[in-house]
């Protein structure tokens, strides 16, 4: 059994404690590698050694910082295969998806933030009689990542590249449920030249080194994407710590659809949001809102997409939907589906665990694509998140009522909007509660613009110079000079 290893110090190395945790592949139910589990004594290394690299690495130029940062997306790019290999066995999600999205973004990120790195500049405001202030962006030091498992590598590395282009370590924590390819990446950094210490990469349990790299008294900043609920235990840790924190968390996104929008394209698109990775990305549309006039048309037409797609072998070209993560959260997604027959909801399509014919995935965790009707908007399954792929379709009759029942979870983080009325969907745009709002789209992605969420769907922003924002502290100079 292949055993992984930690990232620190720039060398592979085992677990100091020799624990190992289970890593299963969800399409087959097996276990396919070990994994550590980490505990303070790799992470006291790990600060250390990110420590001693940060002396060079702060006082390195962004061009250098930048040039490592191309090289590592280089290497994603040369071993791009293995790496969507890894990134489907490890989470389910079909390797057609991780071929065209994780892995290409994941070096994209790189790439942005190695061109930002030359590119972020400071403010400086002048004085009457004679004075300036200018503001100093220097890196807090060593920092921390902490990352889900949805989407592996393209998050890990969503983190870790304004954290390193800004001039800080790091010590990047991937989820214990998907860490093939942080491991994989960790040679990819070797490959590359990528200076001792610079990213240590830990492996293991949230509650265990999770924790303890938050509470960690030499770490000062955390970016952390994940639960909403594991979101209020690492504010609840960091905050008397007066660490700083990135938190991007949970959605139960609303797609809205109005009786003028382009049919197909409003279809296709809120398939897509609402199944892509099996509805496991942050920005699914799981709440789906329709005007009354069109209801029934759309919901038969979306009914008979949805029970359309195909469910597979991940490592299939014709599958559409993969696995879902691990057994627990496809349990988690069952129960889900008691609970909506419990509210009175009627579920058109899916419904149930999906059985694969294939010797080799008859055990693996699949769910069938799910569509519910006939839920009021304050249920438990319209107001929280199931991350799964379920989708709820409501009518709506007005604008107004759209906005409401939009706007009725405590979660904010994005939505789509899909009418041929521009003017309608600037409104929409400026009332709606949540970070990103998409208009005839879903998914569409500028890594300049400021990702994150409203209300419980976290707090600040990353994306762009926002993230280099986060992860610089400004300091105020003034000068009086007359
Ligand atoms: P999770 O909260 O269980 O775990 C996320 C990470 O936190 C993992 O690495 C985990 O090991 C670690 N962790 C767990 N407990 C910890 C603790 N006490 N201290 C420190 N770290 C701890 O989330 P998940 O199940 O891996 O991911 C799914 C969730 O992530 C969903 O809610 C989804 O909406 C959210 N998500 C949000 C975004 C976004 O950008 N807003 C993106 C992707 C996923």
């Amino acid at each position: 059994m292949q055993k992984l290893e930690n990232y620190i110090d720039g060398h592979l190395e085992a677990p100091r404690s020799g624990r190992y945790l289970d890593n299963y592949e969800p399409a087959t139910g097996r276990v396919v590698s070990q994994v550590p589990s980490s505990d303070g004594a790799d992470l006291d290394a790990a600060v250390a050694a990110a420590e001693r690299a940060f002396v060079e690495w702060r006082r390195s130029a962004p061009d250098e910082r930048s040039r490592v940062m191309l090289t590592i997306a280089d290497r994603i790019d040369a071993n791009a295969e293995e790496l969507a290999q890894a990134e489907s066995k490890d989470t389910g999600k079909p390797v057609s998806l991780a071929r065209a999205l994780d892995i290409p973004r994941a070096a994209a990120n790189l790439r942005f933030y190695a061109a930002a790195a030359t590119q972020f500049a400071s403010e400086s405001h002048s004085m009457e009689g004679g004075a300036i202030n200018y503001t100093l962006r220097q890196p807090h030091g060593v920092v921390a990542t902490i990352s889900p498992w949805n989407l592996p590598l393209y998050l890990f590395t969503w983190k870790i590249a304004p954290a390193l282009a800004a001039g800080n370590t790091v010590i990047a924590k991937p989820s214990e449920l998907t860490p093939l390819t942080a491991c994989l990446f960790s040679k990819l950094c070797q490959e590359a030249g990528l200076p001792n210490g610079v990213l240590n990469i830990l492996h293991g349990e949230g509650a265990t080194i999770g924790q303890q790299i938050v509470e960690h008294p030499s770490i000062s900043a955390i970016s952390f994407t994940g639960g909403t609920v594991t979101g209020a235990t690492v504010a609840r840790t960091a905050g008397p710590m007066f660490k700083k924190v990135s938190l991007e968390l949970g959605g139960k996104n609303p797609t809205l659809v109005f009786a003028d929008a382009d049919w197909d394209k409003a279809l296709d698109g809120a398939v897509k949001a609402a199944f892509s990775n099996q509805g496991e990305i942050c920005l699914c549309g799981s709440r789906i809102l329709v005007e009354s006039a069109v209801f029934e048309r759309f919901r038969d037409d979306f009914v008979e997409r949805a029970s359309a797609l195909r469910v597979g072998d991940p490592l299939e070209a014709t599958t559409q939907q993969g696995a879902v993560v691990s057994e627990a959260h496809m349990k988690k997604i069952l129960g889900c589906l008691d609970l909506a027959k419990e509210e009175g909801g009627r579920v058109l399509c899916g419904g149930k665990r999906a059985r694969v014919d294939s010797d080799r995935c008859k055990d693996g965790w699949f769910v069938q694509p799910t569509v519910i009707e006939g839920l009021s908007m304050g249920c438990r399954t319209n107001r929280e998140e199931i991350f799964g792929p379920v989708a709820t379709l409501i009518p709506f009759d007005t604008e107004e009522e759209a906005v409401g029942f939009a706007n009725a979870t405590d979660y904010g983080l994005s939505s789509s909007i899909w009418s041929q009325d521009i003017s309608r969907c600037h409104r929409i745009a400026e009332r709606i509660h949540s970070g990103l709002v998409w208009v005839n789209t879903w998914l569409l992605r500028d890594l300049r613009t400021p990702m994150g969420g409203m209300k419980q769907s976290g707090v600040g922003r990353e994306g762009g110079f926002e993230a280099l924002r986060f992860f610089t502290e400004p300091k105020n100079v003034c000068v009086k000079y007359e």
